[in-house]
C-alpha cells in the first residue's frame, strides 16, 4: 500500500504552491435523501447532503484473488504475491478546492482521431465548469495545432454553444494530429491566461498532455492539465473501459451482420470484416463475441498464418466445405508481419498500418482461385462510420473537472471497478492495453467462433 502511495501519489498543486489556500467547494450539489429522517445509515430529510469526496478515499483496482500463478490472468502478478492490493484515488467533488472561479480560464482541446462520445465529453465539461461559477471557457480548434496556428481562434463555450452538440457525432471543435512543440503549446497558455486545460484524446494525446504538465511545474505556472482518454480501441490501462468503446462494437456488430448476411446468401460466401485496434484487439474480440457470427477473429496479440496446412485459407476452405460460408474479422493492427512494411509515419510519428483486411480479401480470392474451388469474397471496412457515430457518454465524464478544482494536475479520468477514480498520466500510457491471450475472455471469443490456431 506505501509503496502503491508513493508511486500514484498525484502531484499536487500545493507542492507547487504551498501557500495556496484551499477555498470551500463552489460547486454546489445540494440534495436531501429521499429517506426518512429516523433510518439509521442515512442523512435525514432536514439536513443538507452535498455529496463531497473525501480526500483519502480509494477505490480498489484488482478485484480478482489469485490464488494459484496458473489460474487464467494470474501471469502477471509476481509468483511469490499471490494476492497484491492497489487502490487509485476516487474521483469527485472536494469540499475544499484550489482555484476560485472567477480566476479560471479553461480550455478544451480534442486530438487524434475521431471517437464517439467526443461532443458529450465537451458538454459535460462545460456544463460542470458553469456549475463551479467558471465564465471564461473556450475550445481550441482542431487539436493542438490550434494553439500555434494564427488563423484558428479560440471557440468560446457555455451551456448554450454545448447544448445539444452531443447529438451529432465528430467534434464541435475538430481534431488533427501533429502540431507545436510543448514549449510552444505553454508558451500559448501563458499568453492566453489558460490555467485549466482539458485534454480529450487517446495515447499520443496523453503523452502530449503529461509533457505540458511537467513544463508547466517546470515554470512553476499554476495550471490543472487534465486528461480524459478517448481510446476507441480501448488500450488505456488499468481503466475498465474508455467512452466510445461500447458504441464501437455495438456499431461493429452491425457491421459483421451485414458480412454474414452477404456470405450466407452468396454460394460459397466469405464475408471479411475490419475492425479498429492498432495493437490491442478488444473491438474484434468483444464485436465477435457478442455477434455469434463470426468464424474466425484475428487479433494483433495472437500471431496467425494465412498459408500452410493450419493456416486461415485452408481453415476457410474447410468452413465452406461444412456449413457453405464464413465470416472473418480481423484488427487492423493484427499480422502486419505478413505485410511489406512501408516505414512510414503519419504527422504525430505513429506507423502507417498496411491494410490487413484487403491483404486477406485478395489472398483469399487467389488462393481458391488456384485449388479451383468457387468464393465469393466480400470485404467491409466500417471504421469510418463508426468513429463518426454519436454516443452516450457516461456522466461520469464531470469527475474531469473536479479532479481540476481539486487540484491535481497530470491526472487522468477513468473507471475503475465502475466507480470514477483518478490516474496519474504515465501509468496509464506505459504501454498500450492488450488482449491477453491467456484470458477467460480470449477464451470465451474462441469457445464462440471455433476457430483453431493458425499456427
Ligand atoms: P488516437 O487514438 O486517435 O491515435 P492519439 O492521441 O494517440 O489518438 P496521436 O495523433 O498519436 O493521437 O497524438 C495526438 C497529438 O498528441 C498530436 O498532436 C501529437 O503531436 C501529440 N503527441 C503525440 N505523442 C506525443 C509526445 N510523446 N509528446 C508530445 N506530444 C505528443
Ligand atoms: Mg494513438
Amino acid at each position: 500500500q506505501q509503496d502503491f502511495e508513493s508511486r500514484f501519489r498525484l502531484p499536487h498543486i500545493t507542492d507547487i504552491f504551498p501557500d495556496t489556500p484551499p477555498i470551500p467547494s463552489t460547486f454546489c450539489l445540494k440534495m436531501r435523501t429521499p429517506i426518512g429522517k429516523d433510518i439509521p445509515g442515512h442523512y435525514s430529510l432536514d439536513e443538507e447532503w452535498h455529496g463531497y469526496i473525501n480526500n483519502n478515499d480509494r477505490v480498489l483496482l484488482k478485484t480478482i484473488n489469485y490464488s494459484s500463478p496458473k489460474s487464467a490472468g494470474a501471469e502477471c502478478i509476481d509468483p511469490n504475491c499471490t494476492w497484491v492490493e492497489q487502490w487509485v484515488h476516487r474521483a469527485g467533488p472536494r469540499e475544499k478546492i484550489y482555484y476560485k472561479p472567477e480566476e479560471v480560464k479553461a480550455a478544451i482541446v480534442t486530438c487524434g482521431g475521431l471517437c464517439p462520445g467526443l461532443n458529450d465529453v465537451i458538454r459535460q465539461i462545460v456544463i460542470t465548469l458553469e456549475i463551479y461559477g467558471v465564465k471564461k471557457i473556450v475550445g481550441i480548434p482542431f487539436g493542438y495545432r490550434g494553439f500555434s496556428d494564427k488563423e484558428l481562434t479560440e471557440v468560446p463555450l457555455s451551456r448554450k454553444v454545448v447544448q445539444n452538440i452531443h447529438l451529432s457525432g465528430g467534434s464541435l471543435l475538430g481534431v488533427s494530429r501533429g502540431g507545436p512543440s510543448v514549449s510552444d503549446i505553454v508558451d500559448s497558455l501563458e499568453e492566453r491566461g489558460i490555467n485549466m486545460l482539458f485534454v480529450l484524446g487517446g495515447n499520443g494525446t496523453h503523452a502530449g498532455a503529461n509533457a505540458i504538465h511537467n513544463e508547466c511545474c517546470k515554470r512553476r505556472l499554476k495550471v490543472s492539465v487534465i486528461g480524459v482518454p478517448k481510446t476507441i480501441d480501448n488500450d488505456i490501462l488499468l481503466m475498465d473501459k474508455t467512452f466510445g468503446f461500447d458504441t464501437a462494437v455495438e456499431e461493429a456488430q452491425r457491421a459483421i451482420n451485414s458480412a454474414y448476411i452477404e456470405a450466407h446468401s452468396a454460394y460459397h460466401g466469405i464475408g471479411v470484416v475490419k475492425l479498429m485496434g492498432r495493437s490491442s484487439g478488444f473491438i474484434a474480440m468483444q464485436a465477435s463475441l457478442s455477434s455469434g457470427q463470426v468464424d474466425v477473429c484475428l487479433i494483433p496479440e495472437v500471431p496467425f498464418n494465412l498459408h500452410g496446412p493450419h493456416g486461415v485459407l485452408r481453415h476457410l476452405q474447410y468452413l465452406l466445405e461444412m456449413k457453405g460460408s464464413a465470416v472473418v474479422c480481423v484488427a487492423e493492427g493484427a499480422g502486419q508481419n505478413l505485410l511489406q512494411n512501408t516505414n512510414a509515419k503519419d504527422a504525430s510519428g505513429n506507423i502507417v498500418f498496411g491494410d490487413i483486411g484487403v491483404y486477406i480479401q485478395q489472398e483469399t480470392k487467389k488462393y481458391f482461385k488456384e485449388i479451383g474451388v468457387h468464393a465469393d469474397v466480400k470485404y467491409i471496412d466500417p471504421t469510418y462510420m463508426i468513429r463518426a457515430c454519436r454516443a452516450n457518454a457516461s456522466d461520469g465524464i464531470l469527475c474531469t473537472v473536479h479532479g481540476a478544482f481539486a487540484g491535481y494536475s497530470g491526472i487522468s479520468v477513468g473507471l475503475c471497478n465502475t466507480h470514477y477514480a483518478y490516474f496519474p498520466i504515465p501509468e496509464v500510457i506505459l504501454h498500450p492495453r492488450l488482449v491477453d491471450p491467456n484470458s477467460r475472455m480470449w477464451h470465451r471469443c474462441l469457445t464462440s467462433t471455433g476457430q483453431p490456431d493458425f499456427i
